[in-house]
């Protein structure tokens, strides 16, 4: 069945729900912006980018010929988004006194070890920033005269140049609504640095040479010209959280205009991206997702819990992209039960096809843990991509699932609904008496915009060892053997006695467990 619903994604810009139109027939062209690779991402920073792979799914469902773009920034990030504080990687690298070069190399090995764990597909091109600095200074020469001014600290950017500022944030530049001049000299509170010179009589680790001095680019600058270099202006999709729809995407919005000679913002193609979307904000009370408290929630975090990163995937994706999404380990724990039902249910019907060439072989790359040492996952990451796993090929979802897909269909392309989209993948998961194949089909080709790794995740990949277990699991096994042993000859006392013991060692023993599960690390 092709996807037939038209595709409606919600525009920042308009603040309306909007059909998909291509700006190149049968393409899609996406810029996410990456991570700053001063410390190691959040999983606030990561449900970022499970939305835009989301996106870049449901593009490729629909048909169309995705480029996908994610930047690496490893220089010129603010500890203020607003032209405050210091360069987030100058100020890692001096506390942990170390070169910003290797402390961007080390963040960036970690952020891909969490995308590879959160099953995030690569895009076509990572851009780091720091490759491109040319480009920048020349985009920059580009539009100083009509739209920038020099102060001793920059080259700054007029936003009064510009029809239309702020406009995606629904911001107001003046009468003390807009941001607090933290630079003497600025012409509008909003005016940002495109170019930061170096101090007089200081060295950065990261310096260029360009028209205005020795510096360093803008965060806001670098973002411009990598997406309108890599994707032409302008591009079908700019995608980011939504603290970025209030300074930085407005501040690339207003530069794509003074690059593109373009004024008014009333066509969206004129701010370099037809469409700019903003998942919103993962949330935690209790402030662990902050990066400087000192055990905040890194993905790694949840792994060492025992907890798949992939049920922290279904957990994204059981809420709109556009809702605040409360993280809870409840609530986490809640999603890998739903996890498993549906691994359960794949390895069943897997068991009840018959074996043909290449089953059996287990599938690369299954999703299992992450390896701790993100410099190996790296090294799988610029390998090329493996073939696709030697599982039962498929046949085409038959007519039975048609109205389920019909329905998944409408789901994805209404804004990206995977919350619904999630359930009628489920109702399909508890549909009896089809044909096994078919149905995993269904399943599948579902599971390739939802990016679960439904057909090679198994069960022992979802049974994660919490870091703090000291039990093995071959002591588990035999104990629990032991334990069946008196309970066949009735000796209840030490059945009783074994079960203590596993439970003193944090070993929860899950007798008729409906998920066939037998037993649980705490
Ligand atoms: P940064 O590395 O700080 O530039 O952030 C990377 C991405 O994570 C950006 O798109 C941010 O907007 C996004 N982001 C930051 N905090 C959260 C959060 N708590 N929930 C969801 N997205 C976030
Ligand atoms: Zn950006």
């Amino acid at each position: 069945m092709e996807p037939s619903a038209s595709l409606t994604l919600f525009n920042s810009l308009t603040r309306r729900t909007e059909p998909f139109q291509p700006v190149h027939a049968g393409e899609a062209r996406v810029y996410t912006c990456g991570p700053t690779v001063y410390n190691y991402p959040h999983i606030g920073n990561m449900r970022a980018y499970v939305f835009a792979d989301v996106l870049g799914r449901a593009l490729s469902f629909k048909g169309y010929r995705l480029t996908h773009v994610i930047n690496i920034t490893d220089v010129g990030h603010l500890t203020d988004d607003a032209d405050d504080g210091e360069d987030k990687m100058e100020r890692m690298a001096a506390a942990q006194k170390q070169s910003i070069w290797d402390i961007a190399e080390h963040y960036k090995q970690a952020y891909w070890a969490d995308v590879r764990a959160l099953n995030i597909r690569q895009p076509a091109q990572w851009t780091v920033a720091t490759d491109y600095v040319p480009q920048m200074i020349a985009f920059a020469e580009g539009i100083a005269e009509k739209h920038c001014y020099e102060l001793d600290s920059g080259l700054y950017f007029d936003v009064s140049t510009v029809a239309d500022y702020g406009r995606l944030a629904r911001a107001h530049t003046d009468d003390g609504e807009g941001r607090i001049e933290a630079v003497e000299g600025k012409r509008n509170a909003a005016d940002f640095a495109i170019w930061r010179k170096t101090p007089a009589g200081e060295t950065r680790q990261m310096e260029w040479d360009s028209p205005w001095g020795k510096g360093a680019p803008g965060w806001h600058l670098e973002c411009s010209v990598m997406s309108g270099a890599v994707l032409g202006f302008p591009f079908d999709i700019h995608t980011g959280g939504i603290d970025h729809r209030e300074i930085h995407h407005p501040n690339e919005i207003a530069q794509n205009q003074a690059h593109c000679c373009t004024n008014g913002l009333d066509d969206a193609a004129n701010s370099g991206a037809r469409i700019w979307m903003h998942n919103n904000f993962l949330v935690e009370r209790s402030g662990k997702m902050s990066k400087s408290s000192g055990e905040f929630l890194r993905l790694q975090l949840l792994i060492d819990k025992g907890y798949h990163p992939l049920a922290y995937r279904l957990l994204c994706l059981q809420a709109h992209y556009r809702s605040e999404l409360e993280f809870s380990w409840e609530g986490l724990g809640a999603a890998l039960t739903r996890l498993k039902r549906l691994v359960m249910v794949v390895e069943q019907l897997k068991a009840r096809i018959p074996p043909r060439h290449g089953e059996g072989d287990h599938p690369q790359g299954g999703g299992g843990a992450p390896s701790e040492n993100p410099e190996a996952e790296t090294q799988r990451l610029a390998e090329p991509a493996p073939p696709p796993p030697a599982v039962v090929p498929l046949p085409v979802p038959g007519r039975n699932f048609a109205p389920y897909l019909e329905r998944f269909d409408a789901a994805v392309s209404d804004d990206l609904n995977t919350a619904i989209a999630l359930t009628v993948l489920e109702e399909v998961a508890a549909i009896k008496k089809v044909d096994p194949a078919e149905k995993l089909a269904a399943l599948d080709a579902m599971d390739a915009v939802l990016g679960l790794n439904l057909l090679n995740l198994t069960r022992a990949d979802l049974r994660l060892r919490p870091k703090s277990a000291e039990i093995t699991e071959a002591e588990i096994e035999a104990t629990l053997a032991a334990r069946k042993e008196a309970r066949a000859a009735k000796d209840f006392a030490r059945s009783d006695a074994l079960r203590d013991e596993l439970a003193a060692r944090g070993v929860e023993v899950m007798d008729g467990d409906p998920l066939g599960w037998e037993w649980k690390l705490g």
